[in-house]
C-alpha cells in the first residue's frame, strides 16, 4: 500500500490536552498545587480495603456500581436511579459533556474557571463562548441569559473559591430551562451552598461532586453526579457506551466506606476550613490580597512582587504552589490548605522572601 503524505496523521484528532498540576517526586516538599486533603482518608477507608481479598479482582466489578450509588443516594437523600459515579468527576464532566452539549449553539462557561472545560469541549468539537467574571471575580448570572447549548461552572469556582449563593445558580437556571445546567460542586462541602435542593424545581440541572477533596480520595478516582433521573439515563446510556466497568472493586469498596464516615468527614472539613481563614488572616496582614474562599485553597497576589516569582522561591524552598500563566490571573497563585504545620512553613518561607527582597 502506498504512503500518502500525510498518511494517517490526516486522520487523527488533534487535540491540545490538558495540563495537570505537577506531582513532583521530591521527598521533602510541601505539596500545595493541586487541592488535594492533606488529612488521610476516613480509617473505615482503610480498613474496607484490607478486608479485601486480592482474589475478589478476578472478577469483574458490577457494572451499576450498586453500593456505591446506594450509598452515595441515602447520603444526598435522593433515589438511587438519580446518582451517577465515575472515574474522578473529570470523568463523570467528559461523559456529561459527550451527553448533553450536543446543539449547535455554543455552551457557556466563565473565561476564568477550571481549564479542562475548554479541552472537552475541543476534543469533543463542541462550540463554546466564555463569559467574562465581573470585576470582582464574581460569576454575574445576568450574563447567562443568551442563546447557548448548555451551561457549565463550578461553585465556588476554581481557580478563584470564589462562591455564588443558591439564589444566583437559581437564577441562572430560570433563564436556562431548555439546557443542561452542570454545576460542578468539587470544592463545595468547603462552606458553599450546593445546587442539590434545586433538583426538585429544575430536570435540567446536574449537580457534579467528587471524593478527591473533600474525602481525601483523590488518588481513588471517585465522583459523582446527580440529578433528574432521566438525565441520569441519558448519562449511563452513554457511558455504558463506552466502557461498562468504570469503577473498580477497590473504589467501590472504598468510596462506600468513605461517604458513610460523616463524622470523620466533618472533622476534617472543620480543620481546613479553620487554617484557611487563619492562613488568609495572616497572609492579608503580610500585604497579599486574597479572595473570598469557600474553597480549601486561596488565591492571592501581592501588590509589589509577581506572583511567578513567589512561585518560583517557594518552589525553590520544595514549596509548590500553582501559578497559571493566563489572561487575568497571571499575578495569582493559588495555595492549597494543608495542616497547620505546613501552612506555617509557608508562611515563614513567604516573609522570608519578602524581607530578602525587600532588602
Ligand atoms: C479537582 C477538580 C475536578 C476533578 O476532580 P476529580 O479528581 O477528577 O474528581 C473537577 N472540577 C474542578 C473544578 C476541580 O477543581
Amino acid at each position: 500500500m502506498q504512503d500518502t503524505p500525510g498518511g494517517w496523521k490526516r486522520f487523527v484528532r488533534k487535540v491540545e490536552p490538558y495540563v495537570p498540576g505537577e506531582q513532583p517526586s521530591d521527598r521533602n516538599m510541601i505539596k500545595l498545587n493541586t487541592n488535594e486533603n492533606p488529612y488521610p482518608p476516613s480509617p473505615d477507608v482503610v480498613r474496607a480495603l484490607r478486608m479485601m481479598s486480592s482474589d475478589e479482582n478476578r472478577l469483574y466489578p458490577d457494572p451499576n456500581s450498586t453500593v456505591l450509588v446506594n450509598a452515595v443516594a441515602e447520603r444526598y437523600g435522593v433515589k438511587p436511579s438519580q446518582v451517577f459515579v465515575g472515574v474522578g468527576s473529570d470523568d463523570v464532566l467528559a461523559n456529561a459533556f459527550l451527553t448533553f452539549f450536543n446543539s449547535e449553539n455554543p455552551i457557556l462557561f466563565p473565561d476564568v474557571t477550571y481549564s479542562f472545560y475548554k479541552v472537552w469541549a475541543a476534543c469533543y468539537g463542541i462550540p463554546y463562548e466564555t463569559v467574562p467574571l465581573t470585576e470582582d471575580w464574581r460569576i454575574d448570572p445576568a450574563l447567562y441569559a443568551r442563546k447557548n447549548g448548555g451551561i457549565v461552572f463550578p461553585n465556588p469556582n476554581a481557580p478563584t473559591g470564589v462562591a455564588m449563593d443558591r439564589s444566583a445558580v437559581r437564577e441562572i437556571l430560570l433563564k436556562n430551562r431548555d439546557v443542561v445546567v452542570i454545576v460542578d460542586e468539587a470544592y463545595v462541602d468547603f462552606g458553599a451552598e450546593s445546587a442539590l435542593p434545586l433538583l426538585e424545581e429544575f430536570d435540567n440541572l446536574l449537580v457534579v461532586q467528587t471524593f478527591s477533596k473533600s474525602r481525601s480520595m483523590a488518588g481513588m478516582r471517585i465522583g459523582f453526579a446527580i440529578g433528574n433521573e432521566e438525565l441520569i439515563r441519558c448519562l449511563s446510556d452513554v457511558r455504558f457506551s463506552i466502557n461498562s466497568y468504570t469503577m473498580n472493586r477497590p473504589s467501590l469498596a472504598a468510596g462506600t466506606a468513605a461517604i458513610r464516615d460523616e463524622d470523620y468527614f466533618r472533622k476534617t472539613l472543620d480543620k481546613i476550613m479553620e487554617t484557611r481563614d487563619s492562613v488568609k488572616d495572616l497572609l492579608e496582614a503580610m500585604g497579599f490580597f486574597c479572595l473570598e474562599s469557600c474553597a480549601n485553597f486561596l488565591f492571592v497576589s501581592h501588590p509589589d512582587v509577581p506572583a511567578k516569582e513567589l512561585f518560583e522561591a517557594l518552589r525553590e524552598r520544595h514549596i509548590y504552589v500553582r501559578y497559571f500563566s493566563q489572561p487575568r490571573i497571571d499575578n495569582f497563585l493559588r495555595i492549597t490548605i494543608g495542616t497547620t504545620e505546613q501552612m506555617q512553613v509557608l508562611l515563614d518561607s513567604l516573609t522570608r522572601i519578602l524581607r530578602e527582597r525587600a532588602v
